[in-house]
């Protein structure tokens, strides 16, 4: 009990010890909501005696969630199945793979990727006879994105004795969909709409399974809140509702997914939806030094739709942040990796603690090229799209094949190497196999005396899975990777063919699956792993070695480091014009938070950088916003910026998208009673003209907090 206080302050001990009814705790960057609900999870365990069997634990990535598990097993000891810590899709897997067959789909459906999709958009395109192309592929993504935004189309697919016939009156794009519903469906497969989709139809049309799941989780706790999506909250929210108990953390100023769907007034409401919560507010920044908290706080007060928060630093004084400007990017690129360099130099970094961040993968090109130039180790992190590389698609789809024989893995390598089943004998195959129901492995075997197949490859290719079929139980999934690359002639193929990166990546994939094998320390057998692997993206690769890491903004969260550079801050970049073409004064403050965000990663050093030049569009380029809004003495200025350019920044800024201030919502009196969302009842002892802000006292808070007169939540108490 004493170890699991430790490192805890007085009210992250309150959160750990609030295990009853709805609690949430709200606060900013780097002031311990993650660690408090790991400990809270370990408590439960620990002192609650009860099993991790019955306690939820939902966290933003793949990667956020293994860290949680490796920190919890550190807390609990390791025999415990921690597999209920997971993703909101992690969970949702394993729901269906429990229940889907009340759907009428089988447990071992199959996980589709982006990539998967494409294939399956490809066959339509080839069957329709049309022309194909990357934008195309996109455009109709997006449209399956809307059409599954609800789940009515859910009926569609589950219905037995396969899909109802297109629909004829429906235009081109109408009819690919349609073909595409019933290509998933032919190969039981559910994109990551489709899971979070299926398990609400398969709660909502059998009640008796959703309660069984409400049964068993009586402790459910979620970290990342702000950044949930309607559908996500719902979920939560029904599961919860038998034991009504639920836990959440979050900081709606790190809300960054709203184009995704994200809602912050799950988080800011939360009162609204469970009344008699519980509110922990978390007040010290144990992350960063004073002076990055400084300039995160500076930058984040510029929002309107926020609710004030105050933090105190907790570590001692640090150096101040730093503005680079170059030249070019060349020269920004440069600078960043002699930095980064002389930090190396004297001892006070390893390459490991220092982060590059950006706002759009683009933008790590220069600083790559500069870093393999000087020969330092990086790493990037998302974007990478390590699985998504041909060579590991390929080899995960041989062990899909052995797994669950499914069409699209069979497709992908049924001619890689070439055995002669081209196009035609491809065609030959879907063919039968539609018209018998059987999956294209089992067509091939049915058939592999039929003239058509003659001469082929078949025969050796039948051969080699049914003989790692048959060895799957008694080897793990590295050994049974081994065997099937060689069994099957793809490593051969792969020598012959003679690309070394190709080769390295399938060294480092088994490389992986060893890894995970050691360090997990449970036996996963094949249908777990891949299981785990296909809700990967790319940044959850383990990270071994010392090395620079790089990453996106959206990666970046939740994560620290000691050592920051957000690069590329260039206004258009980040804020980026898109954002705010598209969604205004709303998607300025967003991007804001992605600014807060990134800057909040940094606990030693922070450096922001950004050049002059031009942008892909020709665009003369300008140091972003975000930079002048925060005051000068908050960081410390490096490389030559020339007053006339900040001056010509000012007048692009207020040019390019001047955003009218809106007319305060609401011109309440001094002395007004409101009623605010989160801090309940106060009276306005004042206002600030000049910040646009009301001073509230709050009945139930020491000191006043400056609210803005455009937050439109604050309401007169009548
Ligand atoms: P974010 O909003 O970025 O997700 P967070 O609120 O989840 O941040 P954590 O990641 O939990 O913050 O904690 C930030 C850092 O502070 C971590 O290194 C954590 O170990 C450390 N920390 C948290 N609480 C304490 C404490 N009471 N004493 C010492 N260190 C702490
Ligand atoms: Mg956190």
């Amino acid at each position: 009990m004493e170890k699991l206080m430790e490192g805890l302050n007085e009210a992250q001990q309150e959160a750990v010890v609030s295990t009853e009814g709805y609690i949430r705790v709200v606060a900013g960057a780097g002031s311990g909501k993650t660690r408090a609900l790991t400990h809270r999870y370990a408590f439960i365990v620990n002192e609650l005696g009860v099993d991790p069997a019955h306690v939820l634990s939902v966290t933003f990535t793949n990667k956020a969630a293994h860290e949680m598990r490796r920190r919890v097993k550190r807390l609990i000891g390791g025999e415990q199945d921690t597999g209920f810590i997971t993703t909101y899709h992690g969970f949702c897997v394993r729901v269906l793979r429990e229940d889907i067959h009340r759907l009428f789909y089988p447990k071992n459906f199959s996980i589709l990727d982006v990539e998967d999709q494409k294939t399956l958009l490809r066959e339509i395109f080839e069957d329709m006879e049309l022309k194909m192309n990357e934008k195309t592929f996109k455009r109709l993504l997006d449209k399956i994105g809307i059409l599954k935004g609800n789940t009515h189309y859910v009926q569609q697919m589950i219905m037995r004795g396969g899909m109802p016939a297109a629909d004829e009156a429906g235009d081109l794009d109408g009819q690919i969909i349609q073909q595409y519903l019933k290509k998933q469906k032919r190969v039981y497969g559910l994109d990551f709409d489709d899971l979070l989709n299926f398990v609400f139809v398969l709660f909502e049309q059998y009640p008796d399974v959703l309660s069984k799941w409400q049964d068993r989780l009586y402790y459910i706790q979620v970290d990342e809140f702000q950044d949930s999506s309607l559908k996500q909250f719902e979920l939560v929210r029904m599961l919860a509702q038998e034991h009504e108990n639920l836990f959440v953390v979050g900081d709606p100023d790190q809300t960054i997914y709203e184009w995704r769907g994200a809602d912050p007034k799950y988080m800011i409401e939360f009162e609204e939806f469970f009344p008699g919560a519980q509110t922990v507010f978390l007040k010290e920044n144990y992350r960063s030094t004073p002076e990055i908290l400084s300039l995160g706080n500076a930058l984040i007060k510029n929002n309107y739709f926020r609710v004030d928060k105050d933090m105190l630093p907790v570590h001692p004084p640090g150096v101040k942040a730093v503005h680079y400007h170059g030249k070019n990017d060349r020269e920004e690129a440069k600078w960043i990796v002699q930095q980064i360099q002389s930090l190396v130099e004297e001892k006070q970094a390893r390459l490991s603690d220092v982060a590059v961040l950006y706002r759009a993968g683009y933008l790590s090109r220069n600083v790559e090229q500069e870093l393999m130039a000087e020969n330092l180790e990086y790493t990037i992190f998302g974007g990478f799209k390590f699985f998504d590389r041909m060579e590991i698609k390929d080899a995960l789809a041989h062990l899909k094949m052995i797994a669950a024989g499914d069409d699209l893995s069979f497709s992908r390598i049924i001619n890689v190497p070439k055995r002669q089943i081209g196009k035609k004998r491809m065609a030959f195959i879907r063919q039968k196999a539609e018209a018998e129901g059987l999956s294209y492995y089992e067509t091939l075997k049915k058939y592999e005396d039929h003239e058509q197949l003659q001469r082929t490859g078949a025969k050796a290719f039948i051969a080699a899975m049914e003989e790692l079929k048959e060895r799957k139980k008694e080897l793990n999934v590295s050994e049974l990777l081994q065997e099937a690359m060689q069994k099957t002639g793809y490593e051969a193929y792969r020598r012959e063919d003679g690309d070394q990166e190709r080769l390295d990546n399938l060294a480092e994939l088994l490389h992986s699956i060893v890894q995970y094998e050691q360090t997990l320390g449970e036996d996963i057998d094949l249908d777990e792993y891949l299981q785990m692997i296909s809700l990967y993206t790319d940044h959850d690769r383990e990270e071994r070695m010392d090395t620079i890491k790089l990453m996106t903004i959206h990666t970046a969260k939740g994560l620290e480091f000691p050592y920051v550079f957000v690069i590329g801050m260039t206004e258009g970049v980040m804020p980026s014009v898109r954002t705010i073409r598209q969604r205004k004064e709303r998607g300025l403050e967003e991007e804001r938070r992605l600014a807060y965000v990134a800057v909040t990663r940094a606990e030693k050093a922070l450096y922001m950088t950004e050049s002059e030049g031009f942008q892909n569009g020709g665009q003369k380029k300008y140091p972003s916003r975000f930079i002048f809004e925060v005051e000068e003495d908050l960081y410390e200025r490096v490389g030559g910026l020339d007053p006339a350019l900040i001056e010509e920044a000012e007048d692009y800024i207020r040019a390019s998208h001047h955003l009218k201030q809106e007319a305060p919502q609401q011109g309440f009196e001094k002395g007004t009673r409101v009623h605010h969302p989160v801090f309940g009842i106060g009276t306005i002892q004042s206002i600030d003209e000049k910040k646009n802000t009301y001073l509230v006292f709050f009945d139930n808070l020491k000191a006043p907090r400056p609210i803005s007169r455009m937050f439109k939540k604050l309401e007169k108490v009548q």
